[in-house]
């Protein structure tokens, strides 16, 4: 059995026992998990300040550290880098995240997707020279950033920075690989050539890669009846060669399971495989309304508290599914229950959070046309 340990446990949707609350983690279900996954010869656990609302951490803490001998197991953890307001934050923010974990080094520590404002308040608060002192006294092992924007602003990060840096966490799967925003490869080249680790995040962009259109599905099921849609997802990451960690984001025992069956005896995606992805990209792509990864990141920033991934989610499954009707009475009951997506302001308040670049207002708008106006309404949108 040959075991690629380049599979890691992404902590941010992690299982829950009441889905509206997400700091409400399922901690029995987690650590058998952890568990297995442990017993399965991983090792590497990605967390950070923000997740499940300060509890991905803690959770990790019961489940792991408070488990497992310190040097068996790998904690990555992030800055809230839209938090700090001055450099004594970086220290307070640092304390914390240790102590909630239970630790007192990181193997691995990130300054949280760096984007034009948020590199501001890092280079305000000076978060790289603190990030490169944490190494140099063995608070954190390895550094580096996550980064969700576009190769120029990447290459002017690196110019700067690329020296001190170990690891580029970046967004990349088959779906965003030549995406014009994205520009996933473009972004692997660039960490290539400052010979720089690349940590994949999102390799299902959230859960659309493995939520497609039925007729996806069939394509799919037809092409290989043996091997799940993740596996494409996550061997197409696994085998680049920069790539030294894909991240997956587990929350129930079957995904942990197969992620885990997918990186042992890992076989690397045949030049076939990567040409059918291809063609599954396209189709996903024309079918996909707004290209919203859930990632989350928006929740707490609109001012209206509009529960925005949940349209988004709404709306990319109705169109999935244009023939059924179901998804406009979930649009109802969303809006009586929860805070209507009408209550858009156009404050534009969540924009900077968008790992995704999505125009959030501009697309809420849409969502309501399409839930108000009936199907036909929208298809000839
Ligand atoms: S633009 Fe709309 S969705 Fe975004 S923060 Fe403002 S009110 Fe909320
Ligand atoms: S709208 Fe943007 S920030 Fe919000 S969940 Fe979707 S991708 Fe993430």
């Amino acid at each position: 059995m040959t075991l690629s340990k380049k599979l890691g446990f992404g902590c941010m949707r992690l299982p829950l026992t009441d889905k509206n609350d997400d700091s409400s983690i399922n901690q029995e279900l987690f650590n058998r998990m952890v568990d297995i996954f442990m017993e399965k010869g991983f090792d590497y656990f990605d967390t950070s300040y923000a997740y499940h609302k300060g509890q991905s951490e803690t959770a990790i803490r019961k489940a792991l550290v408070e488990r497992y001998p310190r040097k068996s197991y790998r904690i990555c953890d992030k800055m809230p880098t839209w938090a700090l307001t001055s450099p004594s934050d970086n220290d307070k923010f640092v304390n914390e995240m240790l102590e909630r974990l239970g630790i007192d080094y990181f193997d691995v520590f990130f300054i949280h997707n760096i984007n034009i404002p948020w590199l501001e308040l890092a280079e305000k608060a000076e978060t790289f020279e603190y990030v490169k002192k944490m190494k140099e006294n063995g608070i954190a092992h390895k550094i580096g950033i996550s980064f969700h924007d576009n190769s120029k602003l990447l290459e002017k990060v690196l110019e700067k920075y690329g020296e001190i840096l170990d690891i580029v966490q970046l967004e990349l799967n088959y779906l965003d690989w030549e995406d014009p925003d994205i520009e996933a490869h473009k972004c692997y080249d660039l960490c290539s050539e400052y010979n720089l680790d690349v940590y994949v995040m999102e390799p299902l962009k959230g859960g659309v890669i493995v939520n497609p259109p039925s007729k996806i599905k069939e394509e799919f099921e037809k092409f290989n009846p043996e091997k799940s849609i993740a596996s494409f997802a996550l061997r197409f990451c696994a085998s680049l060669d920069n790539v030294k960690m894909v991240l997956s984001g587990m929350n129930t025992m079957d995904d942990l399971i197969d992620n885990c069956n997918t990186f042992t005896d890992f076989e690397k995606i045949t030049g076939e495989e990567i040409e059918f992805l291809e063609k599954m990209a396209d189709e996903l792509k024309s079918n996909l309304a707004v290209p919203c990864s859930e990632c989350g990141y928006c929740n707490d920033t609109c001012p209206q508290r509009i529960p925005i991934q949940e349209y988004f989610s709404l709306y990319n499954r109705s169109k999935n599914q244009p023939e059924s009707n179901i998804y406009r009475n979930y649009f109802d009951k969303m809006c009586d229950e929860k805070v209507s997506a009408y209550e858009c302001t156009n404050c534009k308040d969540c924009l900077d959070y968008c790992t995704q670049h999505i125009e959030i207002p501009d697309e809420l708008k849409k969502v309501c046309k399409h839930f108000k106006e009936g199907f036909t309404a929208y298809r000839t949108d």
